[in-house]
């Protein structure tokens, strides 16, 4: 493709970008295709000449696009949110076309200046002390991961890295009986093993019971097992229950354990100050994640992984072969060294663009907007009596089922699964679900960047006229 060619496909490009934009609300939020039905369709063979870029774009609107669900559609309301936006859509255009490789400082000093500032500007916006640093990760499950290995390596003494796992004894890890499934997938990824994950159960609102932790440390202590580190979390992905910090993390210093803190999704809540009291304990934090890319308006992926000592990070880390000694090292961050993959892409500039855009009370307002319709929801289900709301409503998720008279609890799950894929199929909105004690729960998450409370109000009616129509 020459320059010239590229300038044209990209003028049609953007056209069809903002098109796209302008329609989404239009396309069903979720595909409806049924498996291989995709790849069916796509040629067997890769085409051994030069096709041009048109019949690509053919075959994407004609085979791909059926076969997309519609993150961006404001009627989206499933899992958590992957926001994006048109200053971080644009930003995008251009860390592609630079095509930088910010691994280290010296392969593109702009990237690593720029992402250290940004780190800065979203621990001030989130009120993390000033002592943490941070680098940008592709995902809070990778940031995870590499809380996990540094605090097993604070715990052996950096032993493990060096000499191998025969030297660990047996490591504990904390987390709540609602916590992310990455945090599992961690656990047995850096060598702790699955079944040394204790999981504390909660209490009523689903939070961590910090006096079921501090038995379970007290128990393994005796058992001569290490505990090593406690995953907190600021909004779980289930109910978006918020752990109880200062009673965690009294527990994590009195026992010399790593507290990491999974924010991933809430954790872009902690902007407004009516929010802060999630953080309340923050100086027991040794390390914290949370997820620009879920719903602060920045495109996929952007986290941000936060530590007390960065030098514990990377010492858990670093590694250095001939070819990357540089004369620099030292004197500024070289990235590489703050998680597991070498290559990193320019994520610094979708902040920059995102944050510029929006200015941080713009960002707010959006913010505090979602957590108000939130609530305006939970307000309208809780009028309806065959209705029920199975837990606080905290930010902007909202989870309920429908419980009409006469019916017992199988058949109450068994119907709110029916009713969740009947509104799914429909294409006009999208939800997910979570069993929480039992009951098939639906979720309603409101955060998505364009919805608004009409978008809201309408899906609560079908969401209602589905449900009784579907006994009568
Ligand atoms: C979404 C989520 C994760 C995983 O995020 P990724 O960036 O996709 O790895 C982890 N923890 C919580 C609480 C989440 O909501």
């Amino acid at each position: 493709m020459t320059p010239d060619e590229f300038r044209k496909h990209a003028h049609e490009l953007v056209e069809w970008m903002a098109g796209y934009m302008e329609n989404v609300e239009n396309y069903p939020v979720k595909s409806s295709v049924v498996p291989g039905e995709i790849f069916r369709k796509i040629p067997d063979n890769p085409p051994a000449h030069s096709e041009p870029f048109n019949s690509l774009m053919k075959d994407f609107n004609e085979i791909i696009m059926p076969g997309i669900s519609h993150w961006q559609n404001p009627n989206f309301f499933a899992y958590f949110p992957a926001n994006t936006s048109p200053p971080s859509i644009l930003s995008e255009m251009l860390i592609a076309t630079l095509g930088s490789q910010c691994m280290i400082w010296e392969t593109s000093p702009a990237a690593a200046e720029l992402e250290e500032k940004m780190m800065i500007w979203l621990r001030k916006m989130i009120g993390l002390p000033s002592g943490f640093e941070g680098a940008i990760q592709d995902t809070a499950s990778t940031a995870t991961l590499a809380a996990l290995l540094t605090a097993r390596e604070k715990a052996s003494n950096f032993l493990i890295n060096n000499e191998g796992a025969e030297h660990a004894g047996t490591l504990k890890v904390y987390c709540s009986d609602q916590t992310h499934s990455s945090v599992e997938k961690a656990v047995k990824i850096c060598g702790i093993g699955r079944e040394n994950l204790v999981k504390i159960s909660v209490k009523e609102d689903f939070s961590m019971d910090p006096e079921k932790l501090k038995e379970a440390i007290i128990n393994d202590k005796k058992r001569r097992h290490i505990p090593c580190c406690v995953v907190a979390t600021i909004g779980t992905t289930g109910t978006t229950a918020v752990d109880p910090l200062r009673a965690i993390g009294e527990i994590c210093r009195e026992n010399d354990i790593w507290l990491h803190v999974d924010a991933a999704m809430a954790g872009t809540a902690l902007i407004l100050p009516e929010f802060q009291w999630m953080l309340d304990g923050r100086e027991y934090i040794d390390s914290f994640v949370f997820n620009p890319h879920k719903w602060m308006f920045t495109n996929f992926d952007c986290t941000a992984y936060f530590v007390k000592d960065a030098g514990a990070l990377i010492k858990t880390f670093e590694v250095l072969p001939e070819y990357l000694k540089t004369r620099t090292r030292g004197k500024v961050n070289d990235y590489r060294d703050w998680g597991v993959p070498l290559g990193r892409r320019f994520r610094g500039l979708k902040l920059w663009s995102v944050i510029r855009s929006y200015g941080t009370e713009g960002l707010r307002d959006k913010i505090r907007y979602h957590i108000r319709i939130a609530g305006q929801l939970s307000k309208m289900i809780s009028k309806e009596t065959d209705f029920e709301i199975l837990a606080p409503v905290i930010v902007s998720l909202v989870c309920f089922r429908y419980i009409p008279a006469g019916y017992n609890e199988d058949q109450i799950n068994a119907l709110n699964e029916k009713l969740n894929h009947q509104l799914n199929d429909s294409g006009k909105l999208y939800l997910s679900h979570t069993v929480l004690n039992g009951k098939y729960t639906l979720r309603m998450v409101t955060a998505q960047t364009n919805v608004t409370l009409e978008h809201v109000e309408k899906a609560w009616e079908l969401i209602k006229k589905t449900a009784r129509s579907l006994h009568s």
